[in-house]
């Protein structure tokens, strides 16, 4: 599953960007965007960021821990 960027958690820091394999990661008015057909799904961008403003939904889990 994609990510996804919560754009009032980011703070433009760019961790995301350095990490991201494909650079499917820009910054738009200080806030990250992931270009979806770039992503190759790997969760290094959520694994980074400080914020924990990058979620990735597995939509077949049904852990409720899950966010
Ligand atoms: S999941 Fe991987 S490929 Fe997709 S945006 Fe994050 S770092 Fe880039
Ligand atoms: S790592 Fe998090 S806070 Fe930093 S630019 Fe990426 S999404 Fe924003």
């Amino acid at each position: 599953m994609v990510p996804s960027i919560d754009g009032e958690l980011c703070n433009g820091c760019g961790n995301c960007i350095e990490v991201c394999p494909p650079q499917a990661i820009h910054l738009k008015d200080e806030t990250a965007y992931i270009e979806i057909d770039f992503c190759e799904e790997c969760g290094l961008c959520a694994a980074e960021c400080p914020v924990m403003a990058i979620k990735i939904i597995f939509p077949r889990s049904t852990d409720p821990h899950t966010h």
